[in-house]
């Protein structure tokens, strides 16, 4: 048998799908998306203390404590395949903590009362999207086995089922609407400890379940957009990168539902599913190839250190190294399966969480140092021919080790079988890894240090429905006569409210320019725009209205206060006085001296200087001056020619 083509007649299969990118027919498919949305709000305390939601350096980090992971079995089930893995990667925890930690953070003291102004907001977008509200809020305990909470679980309690949206005309139905307290966030991770940052933890969030009823890509991308919207309409979700994260739940008929975990960009969301569906059409292709070829998976782990007791190779030198044999998989452990990741990949993934490097498989050998010759020796010692591929695995560790392979054994196994139900994580480039395998469905219990709140009908009258921001673009462009994109940008800041105030007495274009266009101008040019507040806005739009500066002003006091942020009014009108007053007196200066400029040219610079400075000293900083003056120079030769 000629295994060389079939391989790379595999491998070319794979190839021509990936070049039908975005023609792929997701309704032959059978493709099944839910998306889930996790939105912090921005309330003042966290959804179960009084500490406040700002996120911190993790350098400000006054003390850490640290914890084992103990489950009791009540509380996993016997049965739940992701906590017994984590249990298996067995790792310590470190916490960061900061002067605004407390003791319900720290998990040595139980929860306080509800948030009240989290639960209200969560009413508020549950009115919106139309649900079905509870009678009564029950807080439950999710299981969290990856050490993101100090508790060993996350709050999350359901307030409203049953609503839905429309997009493109399409009904997309709402599952769910649960108020849930944020995870840790992981700062860093070696082969035995994670450490994580307290400040997140506690910050309320809502997590938002659609109905698995999107059936394409760009559907999904556009609920996520239009969920976005609907939630920043409330004006009181935070904002910013990682504020928002969406989940996705992505199947096709043949394969297995596979939840994508933490995707910050929505911009990506289409990608990661077009890939997640190449992932799982190439895991098929590789089901078919094996069966062809009647492969299978030996059931042993080899101790190999001996083959390379004088290897030159770093990753193997003084290091325990071991291997299992996958029979007759030769071609494909080494075959894509999204852009730049192989099944090898997958299998690395595992050694990784495991705390191991990576792993190394035959199809990409010779590399990393491992000679040909080598390999030869090493298919000798594990009675494996060309047809098999080998896995190494090498460290320090040996149960590590063990525990590792045995689990890309069975990974290995699975290929013969089809795709594997698992929890993944979205990567940058819109392809995922490995996390763990999707948690059983028993993962929730009652928390009984918190009592039930009662959600009464007058609570829910009294909460008003925001106009949503889409309905807002229309009003502006409608009202103020300003471009869609302009509206768009306007209406989805949270400035809005002051957009609205300022442009009943100033021309709307004016406003939009100093809330808008001018700080994003100033941004490309480095200025720090945030440190720019409310505050800061109305001084600007307050002189303009009052006259004391010409709109033209407002992008230089804009910049006075990216640099300064603690500067009062009345110290910007003298600034602005000393600027009016120089500005004069340079080109008054170059007239008067027409002759000797026109001689010197740019040598004018420095004599001149020194007369300005002798006027403005102690007023005006030398280095804004100079630059001034320099400007002046360049245009004052120009206009002379
Ligand atoms: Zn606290």
């Amino acid at each position: 048998m000629n295994l060389r083509q079939t391989n790379s007649e595999a491998v070319l299969r794979v190839l021509v799908m990936f070049s039908t990118l975005g023609k792929i027919d997701y309704e032959k498919l059978g493709l099944k998306v839910g998306i889930e949305i996790h939105q912090q709000l921005d309330t003042k305390t966290k959804l179960f203390c009084s500490c406040p939601t700002t996120l911190r350096d993790v350098s400000e980090s006054n003390f850490e404590f640290f914890r084992y992971l103990r489950l009791k079995k009540s509380e996993i089930g016997e049965e739940d395949r992701a906590a017994k893995e984590e249990i298996l990667r067995s790792k310590r925890f470190v916490y960061k903590a900061f002067n605004t930690t407390c003791l319900v953070e720290a998990d040595e003291e139980p929860p306080h009362e509800l948030n009240q102004e989290a639960l209200k907001i969560a009413l508020e977008i549950a009115k919106i999207l139309g649900m079905k509200i509870v009678d009564e809020v029950h807080v439950m305990r999710k299981i969290v086995i990856d050490g993101s909470n100090t508790t060993g679980f996350q709050r999350t309690a359901l307030i409203a089922f049953d609503g839905e949206i429309e997009v493109d005309s399409r009904k997309i139905g709402i599952a769910t609407l649960c108020l849930e307290e944020e995870a840790c966030k992981k700062i860093d991770s070696t082969e035995d400890t994670t450490i994580y940052s307290l400040d997140r933890l506690g910050i309320p969030l809502v997590e938002i379940g659609t109905k698995p009823e999107i059936d394409s890509p760009k559907l999904a991308k556009k609920v996520a957009l239009k969920l976005g919207m609907i939630l920043r309409s409330t004006g009181k979700v935070k904002r910013g990168l990682g504020t928002i994260r969406q989940d996705v739940n992505v199947s096709i008929r043949d394969g297995a539902r596979v939840e994508i975990k933490g995707v910050q960009d929505v911009e990506i969301l289409d990608k990661i599913i077009e890939y997640e569906v190449i992932r799982q059409l190439s895991l098929l292709k590789i089901r078919e190839e094996l069966e062809k070829r009647e492969a299978w998976v030996k059931d042993e782990i080899f101790d190999v250190t001996e083959v390379f007791s004088e290897t030159k190779s770093k990753i193997l030198r003084n290091k325990k190294v071991k291997a299992i044999v996958l029979k007759k998989f030769a071609g494909l452990v080494g075959m894509e399966i999204q852009p730049g990741r192989r099944l090898g990949t997958e299998f690395a993934d595992i050694a990784r969480m495991f705390g191991l490097g990576g792993i190394i498989h035959s199809d990409e050998l010779p590399k990393y140092g491992i000679t040909l010759e080598e390999l030869k020796k090493l298919r000798e010692y594990l009675n494996a021919d060309e047809e098999d591929a080998i896995v190494l695995v090498s460290g320090k560790d040996e149960e590590r080790m063990n525990r590792a392979l045995r689990r890309i054994i069975e990974r290995a196994e699975f290929c013969l079988i089809g795709v594997p139900e698992e929890t993944r994580k979205a990567n940058e480039d819109g392809t995922t890894s490995y996390l763990r395998p999707l948690p059983g469905a028993a993962r929730m219990y009652p928390e009984t240090d918190i009592p039930p709140v009662r959600i009464t009908k007058e609570m829910v009258d009294q909460i008003e429905i925001p106009e949503l921001i889409e309905n807002r673009v229309k009003r502006y462009v409608r009202e103020y006569k300003i471009s869609k994109d302009l509206a768009y940008a306007i209406a989805d800041s949270k400035y809005y409210k002051l957009f609205e105030e300022y442009a009943s007495f100033i021309p709307p274009t004016i406003v939009a320019r100093v809330l808008h266009i001018a700080p994003s101008e100033i941004k490309k040019e480095g200025y720090n725009v945030e440190n720019l507040e409310e505050r800061h806005y109305r001084i600007i739009l307050d002189m303009i209205k009052n006259n004391e500066i010409a709109k033209e002003g407002a992008e230089e006091v804009l910049k006075m206060f990216c640099e300064n942020p603690e500067l009062s009014k009345e110290e910007i009108l003298e600034r602005m006085k000393v600027k009016v007053d120089i500005d004069k007196f340079i080109w008054d200066l170059l007239e008067r001296n027409r002759k000797f400029v026109l001689e010197k040219r740019e040598y004018a610079f420095k004599p001149l200087m020194g007369n300005i400075m002798k006027e403005f000293r102690g007023k005006i900083d030398g280095k804004v001056v100079a630059e001034k003056l320099k400007k002046a120079i360049d245009e004052f030769l120009k206009k002379e020619g």
